[in-house]
């Protein structure tokens, strides 16, 4: 093997007909003293010789077997970023792509400059690039620019087990691009590499490669793992398990690292705090910058002191919408904002219990390092330092350290079973992220990453019985969300039938008839002809091609409804206020959740006082009159705009029931979305004004239309106390897609207002099915920005139609009423 891997014999090895390309990379001695113990490196040749004769290759190993690393090097040596192009390496996860471009650029005694990453909006790369890693975000944006990719010579995709939407789209994609790359004499290779050993999706796919690629497998050099089974599963607090078992460990066993797995940000941080309480090892671990008086009533007044204006109120028009420049694109924009599985809500929020009853040791240390996507990347690097002498390494981590990171010294794994998903509802049409099982393969995945160094021990903190209820595999994320948002970025790249796309799992086919419904009905795509040969009308539906408004849309890192409302937004200077409302639509969870039971009576009566006293304040963001007809999203403004007056500061958020991440995210967000549209639309020259000032009479009634245009398909009417013959119905909605009544929660601003028409977010069960996010909806709205969703009647003798001398046209008044549940709505001028 010795002989096998020295850069000798891998020269004398090439085949005589190939150019003996080997570019001499200088690493330092322990770089490759450790490099040498990689089980990839004994595949090397046969990676290599697989790479030049073949277009695509997959290649199989345990995570830790040194793909993401050491493969990129390999193509380098290989020559294959000596000319012209370059080798390109795609990670699904942010962290991954700029981790690993720093670690193989001081394997290979590289700057940065050389090996680079790019992620959305931000990056390093250079004209001296060579190698980049990126996430699959960032390609798939600059296919939809350059579809030959003629800048790369290699591609990696890297981490396909996790199946995410973009790694799934681009295997697709590059299996055309490769072979027409080849065609035109621009050889190119795609490199798939996989953790697990299922790879069937990828190879034995007819649509996607018509001969099956070579598959790789490399076998990794693991220690024995013991699993040992709880013997009990708890169902609600597993972190507080996950605490117990930590300092069981901690306290009773030998050295080594422990690396525990929980699924979310806040209970990663949750968890620390518990931890570093137990067993004290530095001050200054904890959070500070509470000592901050939040003036809360100041900053309230601040925001509500809107002077509003008495003028006529204005309309918008829907053909006023901010217009892509020919070929300007936002290059590294990363679709999918709040799609990493950490990045999202946190269910768990309510704070540590009693920290005390496990009497620890203090007296050894724990070096605590929390780890998930949206971490810091200084703080990220501090995982795979060694710990600081005479202490124990313990990393609490999401999914992150499952397969795309991999940190040394791991002995003990502490595995709570969860994964925090998207879950898309198809009844309701809305996602929403919970917690759920994890799959057998990334149990034993998580298990494994305690048997790198010497033999390890796993504790699962469920029983073997549910882990015999586990699914096998982890199931494509395509099969299980909405896809209009990929529906419309495919679009975005001229893939009008997005049915035949060679998709290693297809989404199912009513998904994408849906998406591509509500794509047509937002107008991002062109409407299918009405009449015609059925079978032409069916074909013709599923191949509607983008729009200029598509194409506006689609560059906004947001969910197409949203996408929609940004870009009519620039009406009436309403568009810093669209993003934020944008923005906290995105970010789920900013409010505390007032449902939540209490844990004790105690806690429950305090409960019911917050929730009073935090229905109240959200009451007050809300309004009265006009902007109070905005509804919950003005209570979102609302929130946002006081928050950003107080400083932003955890103190208030905790004060006034707000999410103080969540808001964090927001401002973020809001300058994320700020200069997307800056790039769409240029004259309109937005900056970010955190403290922004309220809206005025005119923007409330403005901000109401435009949201009615982007949700329109979540229009819900109240029933007529009349119409209520079953008591279900009291005091409830009807939708047109659902049989049963919808609610206005009692914590909604427009509980007592109960409009006729409302829009809402989305749709929560818990008690009953109940409404969120609602804003109200002036009855001639309807038919005036909702057209799509009407049957209009022959125009009406009265009032007469008149001329109009700015269009030019004869306008004259319809009634309508509303597809599928048959609404009678106003007459209106047309
Ligand atoms: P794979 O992609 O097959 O999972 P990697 O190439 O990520 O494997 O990892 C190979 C080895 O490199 C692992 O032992 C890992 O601990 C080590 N490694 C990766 N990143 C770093 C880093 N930033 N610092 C130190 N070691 C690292
Ligand atoms: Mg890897």
């Amino acid at each position: 093997i010795e002989e096998k891997i020295s850069d000798q014999g891998k020269v004398q090895n090439k085949k005589p007909s190939q150019p003996a390309i080997f570019i001499p990379v200088d690493r330092s001695p322990e770089i490759q003293e450790a490099r040498l113990k990689l089980p990839i490196l004994a595949e090397e040749q046969v990676v290599m010789e697989a790479v030049r004769e073949n277009p695509c290759v997959v290649i199989c190993g345990e995570t830790g077997s040194g793909k993401t690393t050491q493969v990129p090097q390999f193509l380098y040596e290989g020559g294959y970023a000596s000319g012209n192009g370059i080798i390109g390496i795609t990670e699904p996860r942010r962290v991954a792509a700029v981790s690993m471009s720093h670690r193989v650029a001081k394997e290979m005694s590289l700057s940065t400059r050389v090996v680079s990453y790019q992620i959305r909006y931000e990056g390093n790369v250079t004209d001296e690039t060579k190698i980049k890693f990126m996430t699959d975000g960032v390609l798939l944006k600059e296919i939809q620019k350059d579809f030959l990719l003629q800048r790369y010579s290699v591609i990696i995709i890297d981490e396909a087990h996790e199946r995410s939407v973009y790694t799934d789209i681009l295997i697709g994609l590059l299996s055309r691009i490769v072979p027409l790359r080849n065609k035109k004499g621009m050889p190119m290779k795609l490199l798939v590499m996989s953790a697990t050993l299922r790879v069937e999706d990828f190879t034995e796919n007819q649509k996607l490669f018509r001969t099956p690629p070579p598959v790789i497998r490399v076998d990794a050099r693991q220690f024995p793992v013991t699993i040992h089974f709880n013997k009990r599963t708890p169902l609600e607090d597993y972190t507080g398990e996950a605490f117990h078992k930590t300092c069981k460990i901690h306290r009773m066993l030998p050295p080594g690292g422990i690396l525990v797995f929980l699924t979310g940000q806040v209970e990663v941080h949750s968890l620390c705090r518990r931890l570093r309480k137990a067993f004290p090892f530095r001050k200054g671990n904890t959070t500070t910058g509470e000592d901050e008086e939040a003036d809360t009533s100041e900053a309230m007044r601040k925001f509500k002191k809107a002077k509003q204006k008495k003028t006529s109120l204005p309309r918008i028009d829907l053909d006023n919408y901010s217009a892509l420049p020919v070929d300007e694109g936002d290059e590294d924009r990363e679709a999918g904002i709040g799609d990493e599985e950490d990045g999202g809500s946190d269910l768990d929020i309510g704070d540590d219990p009693a920290d005390t009853e496990e009497k620890a040791d203090p007296s050894i240390p724990l070096y605590v390092l929390p780890l998930y996507s949206l971490l810091a990347p200084e703080q990220q690097a501090k995982v795979f330092r060694p710990p600081p002498p005479g202490t124990r390494l313990c990393v609490v981590s999401t999914n992150v350290a499952e397969t795309s990171l991999t940190i040394p010294g791991i002995k003990y794994v502490v595995d709570c079973g969860r994964v925090k998903k998207r879950f898309y509802d198809r009844v309701t049409g809305v996602s929403s992220f919970k917690v759920t099982w994890t799959s057998q393969a990334s149990a034993n995945q998580r298990a494994g990453r305690a048997g790198r160094t010497e033999p390890g021990h796993c504790y699962r903190l469920y029983s073997s019985a549910v882990f015999g209820d586990f699914s096998l595999f982890s199931e494509a994320e395509i099969t299980r969300r909405p896809v209009e948002d990929l529906v419309l970025q495919m679009k975005d790249l001229n893939i009008d039938k997005v049915v035949n796309f060679p998709f290693p799992t297809p989404p199912s086919a009513e998904a994408l008839v849906a998406a591509e419904q509500l794509l047509v009905s937002l107008g991002a795509l062109e409407e299918p002809p009405r009449t015609g040969r059925v079978k032409e009308i069916q074909r013709a539906r599923l191949s509607c091609p983008i729009t200029p408004l598509g194409r506006a849309m689609a560059s906004f890192p947001v969910a197409p409804r949203y996408a929609k409302m940004l870009a009519l937004g620039k009406q009436q200077d309403c568009l810093p206020y669209v993003i934020a409302v944008v923005a906290a639509m995105t970010v789920r969870e900013l409010f505390e959740d007032l449902d939540r039971p209490g844990r004790s009576e105690d806690e429950s009566s305090k409960l019911t006082q917050r929730r009073a006293r935090l229905t109240q304040m959200r009451r007050l963001w809300a309004g009265q009159g006009a902007s109070l007809l905005l509804g919950d999203l003005m209570v979102m403004l609302g929130a946002v705009g006081a928050c950003e007056f107080a400083g932003c500061t955890p103190k208030f958020c905790e004060a006034n029931g707000l999410r103080y991440k969540a808001m964090v995210e927001i401002r973020k967000l809001r300058g994320q979305l700020t200069n997307a549209v800056n790039a769409v639309c240029p004259e309109v020259g937005l900056f970010v004004d955190p403290e922004m000032t309220p809206p005025t009479e005119q923007q409330v009634f403005c901000l109401r239309q435009i949201v009615v245009a982007g949700l329109g398909d979540h229009l819900a009417r109240r029933v007529q106390a009349e119409d209520v013959l079953d008591p279900k119905w009291k005091n409830g909605y009807k939708t047109p897609l659902m049989d049963d009544p919808v609610f206005i929660h009692p914590t909604s601003a427009l509980f007592k207002t109960m409009p006729e028409f409302v829009v809402y977010q989305e749709i929560m069960e818990t008690t009953k099915m109940y409404m969120r996010g609602v804003s109200a909806v002036e009855a001639e709205w309807v038919p005036q920005l909702l057209p799509q969703y009407c049957h209009f009647s022959p125009p009406l003798e009265s009032p007469p139609p008149r001329f109009c001398s700015s269009t030019g046209t004869i306008r004259c008044h319809r009634s309508s009423t509303f597809f599928r549940v048959g609404w009678q709505l106003p007459a209106v001028e047309m």
